[in-house]
C-alpha cells in the first residue's frame, strides 16, 4: 500500500490543517489528539511519511527510528506525566483499526488509563 500524500497527519505536517503542539524537532511533531480519551491524549508522528509501525520500522533509517523514539519520551516529558507514568498505543492497520494511515503513537495519561483492551 502506499502512502496517502493527502492523509490528515500529513496536512498538518505541511501546515494546512493547524493542530495544538506540544512538541517539535527533526524528527517529530506531537501534539493532543483532537478527541482525547484520557485526561491526557497526545499523539506524536514522524516528520517523515510512514503508513504504520511495519512501514516505519522495516523501512526507515536507524536514527529515524531513535529520533521518533527518543521524541516520543521528550513529549511525555513535556506533559509532565513521565512520573506518574502512561501508555502508549499505535493502532496498526485494519483489526488495529487504524484510522488515519501516518504512524502515530497515542501517549494516554494523567490519570490511570484502565485496562490494556476496553
Ligand atoms: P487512530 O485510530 O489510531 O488512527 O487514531 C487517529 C486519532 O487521530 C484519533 O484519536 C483522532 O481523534 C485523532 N485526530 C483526527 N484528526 C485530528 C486532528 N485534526 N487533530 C488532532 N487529532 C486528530
Amino acid at each position: 500500500m502506499a502512502y496517502d500524500t493527502h492523509n490528515i497527519f500529513a496536512k498538518i505536517l505541511s501546515g494546512e490543517i493547524p493542530n495544538n503542539t506540544i512538541y517539535e524537532d527533526d524528527f517529530v511533531l506531537a501534539f493532543y489528539d483532537i478527541s482525547p480519551a484520557r485526561k491526557v491524549h497526545a499523539l506524536v508522528i514522524p516528520k517523515q511519511a510512514y503508513i504504520d509501525y511495519t512501514d516505519f520500522i522495516k523501512n526507515a533509517p536507524p536514527e529515524q527510528i531513535v529520533g521518533f523514539h527518543k521524541g516520543v519520551l521528550k513529549t511525555v516529558e513535556v506533559l509532565g506525566i513521565h512520573h506518574e507514568g502512561y501508555r502508549i498505543i499505535s493502532n496498526t492497520g485494519i483489526h488495529g483499526q487504524q484510522e488515519v494511515p501516518h504512524l502515530h503513537y497515542h501517549i494516554l495519561g494523567g490519570e490511570k488509563v484502565g485496562k490494556i483492551v476496553a
